[in-house]
């Protein structure tokens, strides 16, 4: 990636993760790569970009040292997040190494009230009960704290999210809800399915708001919305 770097030098794009500029990003995706998708850099993609905007420009995330808690942690994010909060920054994974803290996040190992912000992205469509796992999120948060819990969305989103447990063939998790070590497929109702936990839900369409130059010098996609949840 180091290489790739070089080859894309140039200030067409900023990545706001690693604030480094490039000509532009790369493509990226598994059976249509997307354009201008992944930093060649820190590994960041549109998501993670759109993540950081939002933590920088809508929360106290990088003005405060805040407690957190970061499921599955995403690699291009540890170090300054750990800059910015020190101990009191905690990832946790059921199995990767790289989390300080070994979990099962359907009984988080915290007590209640611990943490200003959870991070969980693009976990909630692995785990077996993703109404469970957000309590346990909600529990575990103080009053007045955030959480960040973005999913993916497959075209036709449906109105409601399904999973069915007895689905356990990979192809047949694939056709059903669009990856194969899925479990569900999200709705238009996430966001009620957030607030069905006592969180008043977070969606926010910033990324849509921004010019289409703007998106592009951050490699953004016009429809990643921010979801998660305020612990009232
Ligand atoms: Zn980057």
């Amino acid at each position: 990636m180091k290489v790739l770097a070089l080859f894309y030098r140039g200030k067409g794009v900023t990545c706001p993760v690693c604030g480094k500029s490039f000509r532009k990003f790369l493509p990226y995706g598994r059976i249509k790569p997307r354009a201008n998708a992944l930093c060649p850099n820190c590994l960041s993609l549109e998501r993670h970009r759109a993540i950081w905007l939002y933590l920088r420009e809508k929360t106290p995330f990088f003005s405060q040292r805040l407690r957190v808690l970061h499921v599955a942690p995403e690699a291009c994010f540890m170090k300054a997040f750990e800059r910015q909060h020190g101990d009191d920054y905690i990832t946790a994974d059921i199995e990767s190494p790289l989390a300080k803290v070994k979990m099962d996040i359907h009984a988080i190992p915290f007590g209640q009230d611990s943490f200003d912000v959870v991070l969980c992205n693009h976990v909630l469509e692995h785990v077996d009960d993703d109404l469970i796992a957000m309590k346990e999120i909600h529990r575990v948060l103080k009053p007045g704290g955030f959480a960040i819990l973005l999913v993916p969305f497959f075209n036709p989103v449906p109105d409601k999210t399904f999973g069915d447990p007895a689905v356990t063939d990979p192809r047949e998790r694939e056709r059903m809800f669009g990856q194969d070590d899925h479990v569900r497929k999200f709705g238009k109702d996430y966001p009620d399915r957030i607030a069905s936990v006592g969180f008043m839900p977070i969606q926010d369409t910033f990324v849509r708001e921004m010019s289409n130059e703007q998106r592009k010098a951050y490699g953004l996609a016009a429809d990643e919305i921010i979801f998660g949840g305020v612990k009232r």
